[in-house]
């Protein structure tokens, strides 16, 4: 049980698209990765500059990709949750914050 959300009685966090060093840290320590089926996943997660949470729909081949003998694959992440920041492009979503994520290759290999 951590409380590790900004102050939601803080100013509202303006779109910007930016990144930093600790985005992909402080969002992969909440990190939890749904293995939908193969080469797609979905990433729950809170977004560590709006503090909002989302879930984020991941397709790569890198996951299905026999060649690939990396256990790990980079995943580009952009925040894309539904609260309205203020400065928002129409067509955009989130707060503009992105940055990478390394998910481990998903190897299940269960029955049915
Ligand atoms: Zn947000
Ligand atoms: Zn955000």
């Amino acid at each position: 049980m951590t409380q590790g959300a900004p102050a939601p009685d803080g100013a509202p966090v303006a779109y910007l698209e930016t990144s930093g060093d600790d985005y992909a840290a402080r969002y992969t320590a909440g990190l939890r990765v749904e293995g939908v089926d193969v080469g797609l996943v979905v990433l729950h997660g809170r977004c560590p500059r709006c503090g909002c949470a989302f879930s984020c729909t991941h397709t790569d081949r890198v996951f299905r990709s026999p060649r690939r003998r990396g256990p790990r694959a980079y995943v580009p992440v952009l925040c894309e949750c539904g609260t309205r920041h203020p400065g928002r492009p129409a067509d955009e979503k989130g707060c503009g914050a992105y940055w990478n994520v390394v998910v481990e290759r998903v190897t299940g290999r269960g029955p049915g």
